[in-house]
């Protein structure tokens, strides 16, 4: 795949935000009692990130898909990112037509 020099420059760019971000939550989370981790995780265990409501998982070729009854957002757990971008584009298609109405 070749990519443009302004598309790389995006995508650092983006990496640099993400990496700087994720430093800054491990650092709060360093600081984060184990109780107040677990009640965190209970209140947002198969709970949208963006709207609060309850997460519907669908599995699809081993990839397991959170989407959201209230606003439609879609979640992946970690590492299936990688699996999804493996896929056939045909087979992403299916993927996403499960979500269709
Ligand atoms: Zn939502």
């Amino acid at each position: 795949m070749v990519w443009k020099p302004s598309e790389k420059e995006e995508e650092y760019f983006a990496r640099m935000e993400f990496e700087k971000k994720k430093k800054q939550e491990e650092e709060k989370q360093k600081n984060l009692a184990e109780r107040e981790k677990k009640k965190l995780k209970e209140l947002h265990s198969m709970k949208c990130p963006k709207c609060g409501m309850e997460l519907i998982e669908i599995d699809y070729q081993s990839i397991k898909i959170d989407k959201c009854s209230g606003c439609e957002g879609v979640w992946l757990d970690a590492g299936e990112l990688e699996t999804a971008s493996r896929l056939e584009k045909t087979g992403l298609d299916k993927l996403f037509s499960v979500f269709k109405k």
